[in-house]
């Protein structure tokens, strides 16, 4: 399938759409999940424009992998998570809901079930505080 512009993520890469920005680079825009499954859920989109994993330039990718590991390890630090999960859906079926390439870092916390996927809106408050959090630590 083809890549559609009028995707949310791409609304919000041009600045048309608010996000609770973490950090923002030539490659890629990290921002918080405003549906968190967790406390702590952020959000890695590269800027390059593909659907998902599947249809990436494979320079996008080894792009953002390292700018993945410096968000999780910051967003362990800020919220004291037990663990980190990494998601990354593709199509549909699979799980995804926004067709613009991204990578999830959900925080695991001991004796804490994962919450729904994109379902109860996260506070504004929380998620800018964290947001904030989270770029000093990166
Ligand atoms: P997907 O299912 O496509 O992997 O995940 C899309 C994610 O984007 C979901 O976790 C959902 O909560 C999140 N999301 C959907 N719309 C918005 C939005 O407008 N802003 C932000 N920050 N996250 C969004």
């Amino acid at each position: 399938m083809a890549y559609d512009p009028t995707n949310i993520f791409a609304k919000i890469l041009k600045g048309e759409m608010p996000c609770h920005k973490v950090y923002e680079d030539e490659t890629a825009l990290v921002m918080m999940d405003i549906f968190p499954q967790a406390k702590g859920h952020t959000l890695i989109i590269p800027k390059a424009a593909s659907r998902n994993l599947l249809d990436a330039d494979p320079a996008a990718l080894s792009a953002v992998i390292p700018l993945v590991q410096r968000v999780a390890n910051a967003v362990k630090t800020v919220t004291n998570a037990d663990g980190i999960r990494l998601a990354q859906f593709n199509e549909a079926p699979a799980g995804q809901t926004v067709f613009h390439l991204h990578f999830h870092v959900i925080p695991a916390y001991e004796g804490q079930a994962l919450g729904a996927h994109a379902s109860g809106r996260g506070d504004d408050a929380e998620l800018a505080t964290l947001a904030a959090e989270v770029a000093a630590k990166l």
